[in-house]
């Protein structure tokens, strides 16, 4: 058998004197605070969230009581010299956003660079993020991708990234809002090509979850008579991702490769022909067939 390599524990934590917690909350589903976020925010000192409301409701539901302080993108400069305080004086402090993952696309950052200075503990209890869930479910390659959030309106700003978008070689993730999505889907579609492939998560983690592909000219045909609705979040895939990662194509063009060889060309000449056909690295389809194959 093969040893572990993670080591677990499932300590029941009193949060630390002087230490600014991060904690992830559910994007749509409840159930997805963890038993530590709740034991965490049942006992800090102090809340901050972006929307006492929001907040309020997720913490009736676990019948959480606990002091929420309001910290978002219009209050956060303000905010941060008393929160440093009350973490010198010996408090512990929960930093929550309205959904998610905290910071990401969401105020705080500017808060941990402060409390880091001041050689003062961050500690986060990690959470769902909908960029890595939707990523996870996109059928992309996952180890490598690019978060963009929401991007620019500002037009030349906007076509830049788009262009980046369209050669980059790793998924790209975007958040958008649901009177926005048709726009983004069009904008793509003029830089990138309709035959792009993508993955549109709507509602993820929520009861009417859904997931629209395979690529933008198909997700834009199945959109096309409805006004979006919900809260989404894009997965572009990676230009040569697409081409190499697949195994099916790889495998067709092996399969050419093999029977242009037969045919009479040299492995060199075949793979140079189907090279310049698929818009692929010779070398990358040379190497899918070895002298002993
Ligand atoms: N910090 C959050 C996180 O970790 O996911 C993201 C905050 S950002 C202000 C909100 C955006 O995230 C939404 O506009 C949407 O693009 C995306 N999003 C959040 N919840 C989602 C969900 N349940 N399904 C799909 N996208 C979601």
């Amino acid at each position: 058998m093969s040893e572990a390599h993670h080591s677990f524990c499932h300590r029941d934590e009193e949060p630390e004197k002087k230490v600014l917690y991060i904690v992830g909350t559910p994007i749509g589903n409840l159930l997805d605070l963890s038993p530590r976020a709740i034991n965490i925010l049942k006992n800090v000192s102090l809340i901050c969230c972006e929307d006492t409301r929001n907040t309020r409701k997720l913490l009736n539901f676990f019948k959480i009581k606990n002091r929420l302080v309001t910290l978002n993108q219009h209050n956060i400069n303000s905010k941060i010299a008393s929160i440093l305080s009350q973490l010198k004086s010996g408090k512990s402090v929960a930093v929550v956003s309205d959904a998610g993952m905290p910071l990401i696309n969401d105020p705080g950052d500017k808060l941990v660079k402060c409390i880091k200075d001041n050689f003062l503990d961050v500690i986060c209890i990690p959470g769902p993020c909908a960029a890595l869930t939707a990523l996870v479910c996109s059928g992309f390659s996952c180890s490598k991708f690019i978060f963009y959030g929401f991007i620019t309106k500002n037009k030349k700003d906007r076509k830049e990234i788009l262009e980046n978008i369209k050669q980059s070689k790793y998924p790209s993730i975007l958040y958008e809002s649901p009177n926005r999505i048709l726009k983004l889907l069009d904008d793509l579609q003029e830089i990138c090509g309709g035959q792009r492939e993508i993955n549109l998560a709507r509602e993820l983690t929520k009861k009417f979850e859904q997931h629209y592909g395979p690529n933008i000219e198909e997700v834009l045909r199945n959109l096309s008579n409805i006004k979006p609705k919900g809260e989404f979040t894009l997965i572009v895939n990676g230009y040569e991702d697409k081409k190499l990662s697949s195994i099916e194509a790889l495998d067709n063009i092996k399969k050419d490769l093999l029977d242009l060889m037969k045919a009479g060309l040299s492995h060199s000449s075949a793979a140079n022909y189907l090279a310049k056909k698929h818009n692929i690295p010779k070398n990358k389809i040379y190497s899918l067939v070895t002298n002993q194959t």
